[in-house]
């Protein structure tokens, strides 16, 4: 009768598992943008009322056995150690096809190169996206899209660095060989700053008279007397990656007075990506808090330049988007780190009995 039972039992289960595995469940990968583990996270999927949840293996991967993956839009992954901030990322086609894939972000960034390499800094997501002031971006911008592409918030493309920097002339203003030297001196300081390498000088019919120069990611510098303030920046996007960046200055003083190298080092921020903070001490402050301002990047700049990069980069590899907003819904939902589970304590032998009764 047993061995009937357990025959029974095989088969059921033999029967049970190749269905739950076809479709019914949701299969998935988790990556992390500081390239450690995912393992040990727990995914959450809620479907038709019901409620399951899966913890991340050693390869990245999870499987929910829920009836109904088709339906589900959302899921929510939660890292008990607290190293990766909670996400609620939406499952989405991946493009290019594959398995479900989600990207958590750490909570704290270590600088691993540059001027303050080995500093860790608190990534702060929501800081990183409020807006400083009505009319401008904020250091993270908003999301770019365009039809028939993932949308994204702008970054220059890997393969488009180090970025041509060429100064124009069309104005009529003449730049001498030593403003642009001292441009391009200010530009190297914040390469150092920020870790790695974003640009190299060019001519300017190099950049414009050059038609592989699309490939290649470019700068324009001009002077503009015209200007009401000192300097601006800025960077076109097309679907999340940046394709041009430009500056113009009111005047070459600017350039060749090193006071001035804290404008120049600002507005080249705006032209990699970067918009206005309010959020930490930074070289891109916005006009309303002077007080933040920095002439050079800061930590904070630095962490959540190269966290965003990184972070890009990898969305782009893995055919996903989203990561950024996901991780922000996520701290809303569970804004507390979560206390690790405590090692549980040395239980306490009971004294031996040892008395006067024995
Ligand atoms: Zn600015």
């Amino acid at each position: 009768m047993a061995r009937i039972l357990l025959f029974v039992v095989s088969l059921v289960s033999a029967l049970v598992q190749p269905v739950a595995g076809q479709g019914m469940g949701l299969r998935g990968v988790v990556h992390t943008v500081d390239g450690g583990t995912a393992a040990g996270a727990r995914v959450f999927v809620a479907c038709a009322g019901a409620r399951d949840s899966a913890v991340v293996d050693s390869t990245g991967h999870f499987q929910i056995e829920v009836p109904c993956a088709a339906a589900v839009g959302l899921v929510e992954i939660v890292d008990p150690s607290g190293r990766y901030l909670p996400s609620m990322p939406r499952i989405r086609p991946r493009v290019g096809g594959g398995e479900p894939a989600f990207l958590l972000t750490p909570r704290v960034w270590k600088i691993a190169s540059g001027t303050h390499a080995g500093q860790a800094v608190p990534v702060d997501l929501v800081g990183a996206t409020t807006r400083a002031c009505r009319a401008c971006a904020a250091f993270f911008s908003a999301e770019d899209t365009v039809n028939m592409r993932p949308p994204g918030i702008p970054v220059w493309l890997e393969h488009s660095l180090p970025l041509r920097v060429a100064f124009s002339q069309e104005d009529g203003v003449t730049m001498t060989e030593s403003d642009s030297v001292a441009f391009m001196s200010v530009a190297h300081a914040l390469e150092v700053d920020l870790g790695r390498r974003w640009f190299q000088p060019a001519r300017e019919e190099e950049v414009f008279g050059d038609p592989a120069a699309e490939d290649l990611g470019s700068i324009i510098v001009a002077i503009d007397p015209g200007l009401t303030t000192a300097g601006r920046g800025n960077w076109a996007a097309q679907g999340g990656e940046i394709v041009a960046g430009v500056i113009y200055l009111q005047s070459t003083s600017l350039i060749s007075n090193p006071r001035y190298a804290g404008v120049v080092a600002h507005e080249l921020m705006h032209t990699l990506g970067f918009g206005h903070t309010c959020s930490w001490r930074t070289v891109v402050a916005a006009e309303r808090c002077p007080g933040r301002r920095s002439d050079s990047p800061t930590p904070e700049d630095v962490a959540h330049a190269q966290l965003l990069l990184r972070l890009r980069t990898l969305e782009r590899h893995y055919g996903i988007y989203g990561s950024v907003a996901a991780a922000i819904a996520g701290l809303e939902k569970y804004p507390h780190v979560p206390v690790p589970a405590q090692e549980p304590a040395p239980a306490v032998e009971p004294a031996p009995l040892v008395g006067s009764a024995a």
